[in-house]
């Protein structure tokens, strides 16, 4: 079946501790420098109102991703950049099981990996 990441962008913090995660797997020690899975982007920070701001931190999956398949195949249940979002708000599964959590929540996105 196919995979898939869910990711609640709402409560992204912009930490980068995916990418950290990632690129120090020891499995992906062939990728290029300072390029990895997932690289966080951030929209912001500026007005859009009296008293509201908007700042808005959006991690991508790139080609490089491949889903820890090492990792997972040696017994790890979850990706390293999944473990160590301190925010969960990533979430590794089945596609099919993720869009029926996507229709639950606004500000997702899903990723088919
Ligand atoms: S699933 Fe694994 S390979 Fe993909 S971005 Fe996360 S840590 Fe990197
Ligand atoms: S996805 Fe998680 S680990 Fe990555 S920047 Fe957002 S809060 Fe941090």
């Amino acid at each position: 079946m196919a995979k898939g990441m869910l990711v609640d962008y709402e409560w992204c913090s912009g930490c980068h501790s995916c990418e950290v995660a990632c690129s120090t797997e020891l499995s992906h020690a062939h990728f290029p420098k300072d390029h990895c899975g997932v690289k966080v982007h951030e929209e912001g920070l500026y007005q859009i109102g009296e008293e509201r701001w908007t700042d808005i931190f959006m991690p991508i999956f790139t080609d490089l991703c491949d889903t820890c398949a090492m990792r997972r195949a040696a017994g790890e249940e979850l990706p390293t950049c999944v473990k160590h979002c301190q925010a969960h708000v990533l979430k590794f599964g089945e596609l099919e099981d993720l869009a029926r959590d996507l229709a639950a929540k606004p500000k997702q996105v899903l990723y088919a990996l």
